[in-house]
Order: structure tokens, then C-alpha cells, then sequence
């Protein structure tokens, strides 16, 4: 249930995903998201916007400028560390994310590349790390456990995705062992989502989450937990997630997101592997 009443500081250090109105189905400005994660006790918070579909039907270099530039954004903004992140959509049944077979000839000014590069790299060259997500499973539709499964596998594998995203929404059925252990076997992080919460995705899509969430404890995958906020106010409000952790259980030297030193070992470790 949401709530306007000043909630207290947030459970995590860290919330690392999270959007701005790039997303264009979300309202806020990283100012105003970075103001509301300093006001809960953030730590760190990572900006992740949709790259993909979603944000424009043509595909072109110049609608993904906002990934593009964030150099200009301070890496400590009023106190929390700000991390720069693309939330990147599963494509196909390889684990490929959005762009990656999208050759580009020109950049934003229209002068021509010296050779030929794929959008995903040149909107990925600026990005700390990609949190890997399904919106849309209608390619997943008839296909085999096996190949749901080495789908989140791959794209795990991609050596930017950090955080495998809302597994446990997106309805896509896995064999959910052999991802649990490819990801702690990577060093990645399995999403333990917010906005997985809210009422309008049912019990299914909670008890998904709470089972995710048992079988990593029990397998020893570290999660990221995220508030997946599209609007500033729900920057570190975990409400739910808190509450499923500390009702299994959960070992908290899974979570990653509990400190930014954690989260950035832990960061570090899966991208320089
Ligand atoms: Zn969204
Ligand atoms: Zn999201």
C-alpha cells in the first residue's frame, strides 16, 4: 500500500534502480531523485532508464542521447553516490539486450563512425552497469524451460549486466537453480524488486518473488534490492522487500545493496572479471 507519510531512513544503503522521466512512463529528474535518496539515507543510487523499445519506435542514435552524456553527472551528488545505469530489455532467446545488432553509420551530429558500431555499444560505452529485464515475453512465448533459462544465463553473461532484473514479474517461467547459480558463479546479483509489490501484479507475482528470494539464501546468491521507482517519492521506500527479507530469514551478507562499499566490491569484482 502506498503511503505519504514521511517514512523513516531506508532498511539499504543502496537502491540501484531506479528512473527518471527519460523513461517517459516515469516523473522525475535524477536531481529530484538524488534529493529524495539523501533525504531516506541513501548511500548510493543507481539511475537506470529503459533502453529500450519503449523509449522510441525509430531506433536511432538521438533518441538514447541521455545515456550518452553522463560524464556531466557527479559521481557524489549532495552526498550519495550517483551511479549511471541502463535498465536493458532480453530481446530474443539468446539473452541478447536491445540494440545489439543494430548497426549505426552516424552519431547524434550525423558524422559518420570510422567503423561500424552497434547502438547497444555506443550507448553502453558511458554505463557503470545494465540491470537485464523482460517487458515483453512474447518471444518467450513457446519456448522450452531449457531455453528460458540459458536466455537469463547469456544475459547474465554479458560482461555490463550486473542485475539480473524482476525475474520474478516478468512471468517468464525458468529453471530457477541453474540462473541462481550462474549468477552467483559470475559474481552478479539477482533483483529482489519494490515495485514487484504492488498490488496491481497479484500474489502470483509476491510469492515469485518471496520463492526467488529462499532459493538464493539457500543457494548463497547475493540479490540487489531495488525500489525500481519511477517517481522520486519512492526512491528508498522498501516497505515489502524489508519486510520478505526479515520474514525468511534472509542472511544479510547476501544483500548487496545493505552498504555502498559492498555493493561497489561487489560492482568491481563482476565487471573486472
Ligand atoms: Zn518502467
Ligand atoms: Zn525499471
Amino acid at each position: 500500500m502506498r503511503s505519504n507519510v514521511t517514512p523513516g531512513p531506508s532498511p539499504f544503503a543502496c537502491d540501484v534502480h531506479t528512473h527518471t522521466l527519460f523513461s517517459r512512463h516515469a516523473y522525475s529528474t535524477i536531481g529530484e531523485c538524488v534529493a529524495e535518496a539523501r533525504l531516506r539515507g541513501i548511500e548510493l543510487i543507481g539511475s537506470t532508464d529503459h533502453y529500450s523499445c519503449m523509449i522510441s519506435p525509430t531506433l536511432h542514435v538521438r533518441d538514447y542521447q541521455h545515456f550518452m552524456n553522463f560524464d556531466v553527472w557527479p559521481r557524489m551528488w549532495d552526498g550519495v553516490q550517483v551511479m549511471r545505469g541502463v535498465e536493458a530489455d532480453i530481446v530474443d532467446l539468446e539473452g541478447h539486450l536491445f540494440g545489439w545488432d543494430l548497426p549505426l553509420r552516424e552519431g547524434i551530429t550525423g558524422k559518420a563512425f570510422a567503423s561500424e558500431v552497434t547502438l547497444k555499444q555506443i550507448v553502453w560505452r558511458n554505463i557503470d552497469y545494465a540491470v537485464a529485464s523482460i517487458h515483453d515475453d512474447d518471444f518467450t512465448l513457446d519456448a522450452t524451460l531449457a531455453q528460458t533459462t540459458d536466455m537469463y544465463v547469456h544475459a547474465l553473461e554479458d560482461p555490463r549486466v550486473l542485475i539480473l532484473g524482476h525475474s520474478g514479474r516478468a512471468g517468464v517461467p525458468f529453471d530457477l537453480d541453474t540462473v541462481l547459480l550462474a549468477a552467483r558463479e559470475l559474481g552478479k546479483l539477482v533483483e529482489i524488486n519494490e515495485h514487484s509489490f504492488a498490488t496491481q501484479y497479484g500474489t502470483g507475482c509476491r510469492d515469485a518473488c518471496r520463492r526467488i528470494a529462499e532459493r538464493c539464501a539457500e543457494l548463497g546468491t547475493m540479490i540487489a534490492t531495488s525500489t525500481d521507482a519511477h517517481i522520486a517519492h519512492d526512491v528508498g521506500r522498501f516497505d515489502n522487500v524489508a519486510a520478505l527479507l526479515e520474514e525468511i530469514h534472509f542472511p544479510s551478507e547476501l544483500v548487496a545493496t545493505k552498504t555502498a562499499r559492498g555493493f561497489l566490491d561487489v560492482w568491481h569484482a563482476a565487471m573486472d572479471a
